[in-house]
């Protein structure tokens, strides 16, 4: 997922910040770690499977465990596609982005041959999302390349991720499915705080809800 610009705040694009779009009746979701306090609308993200929204709570980044699966400082839903609205926005707490950004999504095929050299771990596979985020337009003479401009991922395998993290679905406590990786954003302005750690989205496609959590 490549950062494509800005989009108006409540447009049906996958994008960081702007307004949710919920089904009608849908209410804020409030922190249940810190504060009480409402959670942070972080990314509005159509799937095949219907629209994934997440919040993570920005109240107190410090100590609120927006970080932990099973704290209630995060909330992922999957909403149905269609006759989503905007939800109005609570009058406290840190609710929006200061921006919109707009995201693309571009495909890597990654070649196996490309992780050979690394003496000492040919036991490891090659880790899918690390090898496309560094490639990403990566000039011969560029040691980073554009790597802001990568806001996470779409489907695949999560990233270094221990299998003992991997979160339960928080209606049926069945095996969660793993969704997307979400990074803090392209500017410090527009970023969402993750303590410079890599999100993780997971579903319940059963349940029309997930889990968040990050590394
Ligand atoms: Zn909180
Ligand atoms: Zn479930």
């Amino acid at each position: 997922m490549i950062y494509d610009g800005t989009a108006p705040a409540d447009s049906d694009v996958p994008r960081t910040g702007g307004l949710p779009l919920a089904p009608a009746g849908f209410t804020w979701p409030m922190c249940g770690s810190c504060c009480g306090e409402p959670l942070q609308f972080f990314v509005h993200l159509p799937v095949e499977y219907g629209v994934l929204s997440v919040f993570v709570c920005q109240n107190d980044p410090g100590a609120c465990e927006f970080w932990d699966a099973t704290s209630g400082a995060n909330r992922v839903y999957l909403f149905p596609r269609e006759e989503l609205q905007p939800v109005s926005v609570p009058e406290t707490g840190v609710t929006l982005l200061p921006a919109v950004s707009a995201i693309r999504t571009h495909v890597v095929t990654l070649d196996p041959e490309e992780n050979d050299g690394h003496d000492g771990h040919d036991e490891l596979a090659p880790d899918a999302y690390d090898l496309a985020r560094s490639g990403w337009k990566r000039e011969p003479e560029e040691r980073f390349g554009k790597q802001r401009e990568v806001l996470g991922s779409l489907g695949g395998s999560p990233s270094y991720l221990e299998d003992d993290r991997l979160p339960a679905c928080p209606s049926c406590a069945g095996t969660t499915e793993f969704a997307a990786h979400l990074e803090e954003g392209i500017s410090s302005q527009t970023a969402m705080n993750l303590g410079g750690q890599l999100g993780y989205v997971f579903v319940c496609r059963a349940c029309r809800e997930g889990a968040f959590l990050t590394d």
